[in-house]
Formats: structure tokens, C-alpha cells, sequence
């Protein structure tokens, strides 16, 4: 069962709480109690499929749900229709004691389709299981990746309906196309004339507006949203933890039990907490090494035990990270907090109050012996690209570009030889501006377009540009329409009343 971080009174099936997303306390919801692997249970994952190992983790997280369900979410969701590789998540090897798992192989060629490709069919299915009958219907405000992801995970997905809003000038040419021509008979995408935070403010009016849901129910819909604080985003992640750990396994790099480290390019703090998870679960991971760019609190917060939110916000060539909330931390302190309702409120409290809190010395020794973190800015992250290009022949995207360069920082101040996993985030021709910087010494007149881009890392690099940009180029534009900040919800009536 499921309970609030917040310390509301109640348990919750996995089926209400993947359907609330959100405790009603403000909450996150967080399993009762950690599953355990023992030893069997990981040999058993080596010689696995990926989706045999989603169903071994998966169905202990959802006893709610028979081994059936469980097995159509995965078959729906991990196949080689919606990614381009049979692995799925494919660990590289980059040399003796350096691997990188690539989490891109989705449709929108970001680590976000790992949770969202599944999500939608788990919210499916725990739908049907508490007798719900309104439709439900995702709002969803986007700088970018996660808009995409979930219009790709929920398109024609039974009793649901998504509509994404983006800001008008904040988000790349590439990734407006990629939402403009989205396709699917339940998806509705509207440009805000505005920048994010008129984008997300516009829905967070929509979502705490009773009336308004009201006169939504009154037809038969209801609001939910697809962001990270899903449990049923975040459990499909602690899979490919287990999965690039069999591996290491059966390419023989490490023996059964032998200890290894990951690094992660971390925002909102639910891809590295998804392997907090996994070591408790029992994988044997060392460090969970905590990567972030110039929007560097969660490194303070590591060093120093205070986690300050007041400080400029960077705009930076990782922007997926580019993020002062970390909301998923919310977990990680309730557990090493030993599951303290009331000291994490005051925690939480005290954050959106006065913008920072701090924790206790004997909070921050458990922290530090699970993790380590620090930070990389723009500049060193184009030059990690640039070296590992030339050194490796292997191209990655600056958001894997920053975990790499922490990784590298790590191993050098603490001398650990330790197998590193880097955590590979985003596809390189996903940031393609950034990537043609680093391994193109020359100015290039003839790119004016972003598919100039495109082709050119493929043509220096003999890499295939993946489908779901290539096809960008020929795509019909479905989706043209814009609207004024104040309009959105207007705009949501429309597209749902007609
Ligand atoms: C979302 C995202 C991240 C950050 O992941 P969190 O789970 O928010 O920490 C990193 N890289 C890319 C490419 C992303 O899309």
C-alpha cells in the first residue's frame, strides 16, 4: 500500500495512487514498504529480457494489479514499434570501468519516454480497477521534453484526453514540430503567447479552480496531470537500474554482488531517486552520484545539509535541468528522515514560506553515504562532448555531457575505481545546436535550418538521425493554434465541449 509523505491518514492502493498522482495532503505517495531482491532474484534478471525484468520489479510495486495487466502495460509500452532498439535501454561499453546506459531509444528521443511510454497504460488500467467512468483528461504545461513524451504516451489511450500547452518563444524549433504534428484522436496542443511560468501558472489556475472542475465533472472529465511526482512515473525507472545492472552481469564486466556506481544528470530529482530506490531494493550500487548544471542547489544541498531556492535562475545548454524545485526530494528526506511526517512538512513548509530549510547533522551523514554530487557549467559540458567525441568516437548530448564530467570529477577526488554507469538522457541530435558546437570547429553558412543540423552530425559523425526527427521534416502541422495566458482555460472548455 501507499501512504502520503505528508502523513495524511489513509492507505492507498497503486491503482489510486497512480489515478490522484497526488496525495490530497500535498503530498507525494510513497511505498509502505521497499521491496527486496535477494541475490536469486538478480541472477534470475541476467539472462532477461527488458521486459521480463520490468515485469519482476514492476508487479511487486502493483500487487493490485494481476501479472496480466502488468504484462500488457509492458508489452504496449516496451516494444520495437515505439523504440528503435530490441534492448530498449542499451548499456555501451566505453572502456574497462565506464558504461553508459542510453535511456533515448523512445519515440521523443528522451529519457522521459522510459515512464511516460508505460504510464498511461498503467493509468488505463487502475481506471477500470476503481470503477472510475469520467474520462480523465492531462493538462500538461511543457518547456520541452515532457510535452512531447506524454502526448506520445497517451495518444488514443481509452478514457483519457491530453492537452499540452507550451510557451510561445520557449521551446526549440525541433521540439514544436515535434508537438505541432503530434497525432492521435484525444490530443489537443495550443502555443501560449507567453514564457513557461505564464504557461504553468495558466494551468495551476485551472487545477486549483473548483468551480471549474465542477462544471468539467458536471460533463463528465476529470483533471490529472502527468509530471514526475506520479508514483507511476517513477517506478518504471528503477527497472532500467536493474536492467543496466544484469547487464554488466552477463557481459561478464562485473560478478553477481560486486558494487558499482551511477551517475545522473538530475532536475527534478526523479531519474537518480528512482536508483535510491534500487539500492534499497538491494542492487548492489555504491554512490548514486548527483549531476547538475549551473542550477547547482542540489549540490549545495549535498555539501551542505541546506537546500536555498533563493538564487538567480540560469538558462543553460541542459535545460531539462534547469529546475531550483527539486520536487522529488520529498522522498528521499521522508526516508532518511525515518518516514517523519511532520519534520518533512515543516521542511516542505519552510521551503515554499521562506525559500530554503535545512537538515540535521545526523540526516546529512546518511545522506552522504548514499550519495555525492557536484556540477558542471555550459562551457566545460560543450567541452566534455567535444572530448569524449574525439577520445571515444561516441557523441552524447550535453545533458549526459554534464553527468559525464561529474562522474569524471568523482572518480578523480575520490579515486574510487569502481564500474561508472552514466545515465544517458537525451539523444545528441535532440540538442543539436550545442552538440554541432563541440565537435565542429568551423563556422558552416550553409545550415540555416535545424534539419541542416540534423544532417550535418549525421554526416560527420555516420550516425543515423533518429526517426521521430528525421520524419519532422515531412509532417503535417496539426496543431497551429495559439492563445493569450488568460484564455487557457477557456480554451480547454472548447477543446473538450466540442
Ligand atoms: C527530464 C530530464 C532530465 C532530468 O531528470 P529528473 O528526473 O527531472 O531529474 C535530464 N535530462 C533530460 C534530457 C531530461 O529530459
Amino acid at each position: 500500500m501507499y501512504v502520503s509523505t505528508r502523513g495524511a491518514t489513509g492507505q492507498f492502493s497503486a491503482a489510486e495512487a497512480i489515478k490522484a498522482g497526488m496525495a490530497s495532503d500535498g503530498g507525494l505517495f510513497i511505498p509502505q514498504s521497499v521491496v527486496k531482491m535477494n541475490i536469486q532474484q538478480l541472477q534470475a534478471l541476467v539472462e532477461s529480457s527488458y521486459q521480463e525484468r520490468a515485469l519482476a520489479i514492476l508487479s511487486q510495486y502493483l500487487p493490485d494489479y494481476t501479472k496480466d495487466e502488468v504484462k500488457d502495460c509492458i508489452n504496449k509500452a516496451y516494444n520495437t514499434i515505439k523504440f528503435d532498439c530490441d534492448e530498449i535501454a542499451p548499456l555501451v561499453s566505453i572502456d574497462d570501468d565506464k558504461y553508459v546506459l542510453e535511456l533515448w531509444h523512445g519515440p521523443t528521443s528522451a529519457f522521459k519516454d522510459m515512464a511516460l511510454q508505460l504510464l498511461p497504460h498503467l493509468l488505463s488500467h487502475a481506471l477500470a480497477k476503481t470503477g472510475e467512468t469520467d474520462e480523465i483528461v492531462i493538462l500538461v504545461a511543457t518547456s520541452g521534453d515532457t510535452g512531447k513524451a506524454a502526448l506520445e504516451g497517451f495518444k488514443d489511450v481509452d478514457q483519457t484526453r491530453i492537452i499540452v500547452f507550451y510557451p510561445q518563444d520557449g521551446v526549440s524549433q525541433i521540439q514544436r514540430l515535434q508537438m505541432i504534428t503530434q497525432e492521435g484522436e484525444n490530443v489537443a496542443v495550443s502555443a501560449v503567447e507567453g514564457n513557461f511560468d505564464d504557461a504553468q501558472t495558466g494551468v495551476k489556475k485551472i487545477f486549483n479552480d473548483d468551480c471549474y472542475k465542477q462544471e468539467l465533472a458536471q460533463r463528465g472529465f476529470r483533471l490529472s496531470s502527468a509530471n514526475s511526482i506520479n508514483w507511476g512515473r517513477l517506478l518504471p525507472q528503477i527497472v532500467y537500474y536493474f536492467s543496466a545492472y544484469a547487464d554488466l552481469v552477463k557481459q561478464q564486466r562485473v560478478n553477481l554482488g560486486q558494487e558499482v556506481n551511477f551517475v545522473v544528470p538530475t532536475g527534478n530529482f526523479g531519474n537518480i531517486l528512482a536508483g535510491y530506490y534500487a539500492k534499497m531494493m538491494g542492487l548492489p550500487i555504491k554512490k548514486l552520484i548527483c549531476a547538475s548544471n549551473q542550477n547547482n542547489v542540489l549540490t549545495e544541498f549535498f555539501k551542505t545539509g541546506c537546500y536555498d531556492r533563493r538564487r538567480d535562475f540560469h538558462k543553460t545548454i541542459s535545460p531539462s535541468m534547469d529546475i531550483l524545485i527539486s520536487s522529488n526530494l520529498e522522498r528521499l528526506l521522508y526516508h532518511i528522515s525515518g518516514n517523519n511526517a511532520s519534520l518533512l512538512s515543516q521542511w516542505m513548509n519552510r521551503l515554499s514560506s521562506e525559500g530554503f530549510y535545512e537538515i540535521d547533522d545526523e540526516y546529512r551523514a546518511v545522506i552522504k553515504e548514499l550519495f555525492w554530487a557536484d556540477w558542471a557549467d555550459d562551457q566545460a559540458t560543450i567541452q566534455t562532448i567535444r572530448k569524449v567525441y574525439n577520445e571515444h568516437n561516441y557523441l552524447i548530448d550535453p545533458h549526459t555531457a554534464v553527468a559525464w564530467q561529474v562522474g569524471n570529477t568523482y572518480q578523480s577526488q575520490t579515486g574510487d575505481q569502481a564500474p561508472l554507469v552514466i545515465l544517458s538522457t537525451a539523444s545528441p541530435f535532440k540538442f543539436n545546436d550545442s552538440v554541432l558546437e563541440a565537435i565542429c570547429s568551423t563556422q558552416d553558412a550553409s545550415i540555416k535550418t535545424e534539419f541542416d543540423m540534423l544532417d550535418k552530425i549525421a554526416r560527420i559523425t555516420g550516425l543515423k538521425v533518429p526517426q521521430g526527427l528525421n520524419g519532422l521534416k515531412t509532417a503535417t502541422h496539426r496543431h497551429s493554434q495559439s492563445c493569450a495566458k488568460d484564455e487557457m482555460s477557456q480554451l480547454v472548455k472548447v477543446i473538450l465541449f466540442t
